[in-house]
């Protein structure tokens, strides 16, 4: 569902992915953990397009993300295409990026209207069922400002939901919440993953989550994966040294 292939990115001197090879099978759940700085963010920006990769290409559901087949290459692909292909991808962020002065239920439909062209029955009727099965079909006409962390996250994803996307991509979502209210978010990703049977990327701190939630765990380090493997793998007998110094550390 998602490949990268050779992938580098590099900001000046700095390569922060180093001819990356990563294979998400379709419905697969990834855990990206590793050190501050070792590229796990710039992993989940790049599928979104929002910067441009240096070398390599990544795949979306088998279609060049970065690229379009011209004469038979590969050719650097345009906006229009980029966001056509960027369509199957949802991702939700540590900040939820909520729009402040649209109520729960509008910045759950604003998208699928005027991107999608759904009628605004259709995108109403879309969002309240994600926000009723995220636990917040009573704060339909709340505003961001009027929720705690953990609601204003599960609105994000229910937002990002309402667009239909194949694979999410998930950036430290619980980073910025009061600890009781990950809980609540963590069960909100466990349960529509099941419901939607989505592919998933998620970049956390949360070891726990990653141990119980996720089918594969890639530890990121030097803009590599360093070691993958199942999650009782790796967080049980991790074969690297550095995976396991990491581990001891967070643990
Ligand atoms: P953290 O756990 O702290 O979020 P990370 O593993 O997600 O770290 P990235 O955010 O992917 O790391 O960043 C990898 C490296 O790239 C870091 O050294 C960062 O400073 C650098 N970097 C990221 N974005 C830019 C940018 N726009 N310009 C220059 N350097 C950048």
């Amino acid at each position: 569902m998602v490949r990268f292939s050779g992938v580098t990115k590099r900001y000046g001197d700095l390569t922060v992915l180093d001819n990356l090879d990563l294979d998400v099978a379709p419905q697969e759940k990834v855990a990206i953990i590793g050190p501050s700085g070792s590229g796990k963010t710039t992993v989940l920006r790049m599928l979104m397009t929002l910067e441009p990769i240096d070398e390599g290409v990544i795949y979306v559901d088998g279609k060049p993300l970065t690229h379009m087949e011209s004469n038979g290459g590969l050719v650097r692909a345009n906006e229009k295409y980029l966001r056509s292909v960027r369509g199957n991808i949802g991702m939700v962020f540590q900040h939820f990026n909520l729009f402040p002065h649209m109520t729960v239920l509008r910045n759950c439909t604003e998208a699928p209207i005027n991107v999608l062209g759904l009628s605004k029955a259709e995108a109403e009727e879309r969002a309240v069922e994600l926000l009723e099965l995220v636990g917040l079909g009573d704060k339909l006409g709340e505003y961001p400002q009027r929720l705690s962390g953990g609601q204003k996250q599960r609105v994000a994803i229910a937002r990002a939901l309402a667009m239909r996307p194949k694979v999410m991509l998930f950036d430290e979502v619980t980073s910025a919440l009061d600890p009781e209210l990950v809980g609540e978010v963590l069960n909100a990703i466990r349960m529509l993953g099941k419901q939607f049977q989505l592919t998933m990327l998620m970049v956390t701190h949360q070891m726990g989550f990653a141990k119980e939630f996720a089918d594969r765990v890639c530890f990121f380090y030097e803009g590599k994966i360093h070691e993958e493997g199942p999650p009782e793998e790796i967080f049980n007998s991790p074969k690297r040294e550095r995976t396991h110094q990491f581990l001891s550390a967070v643990l």
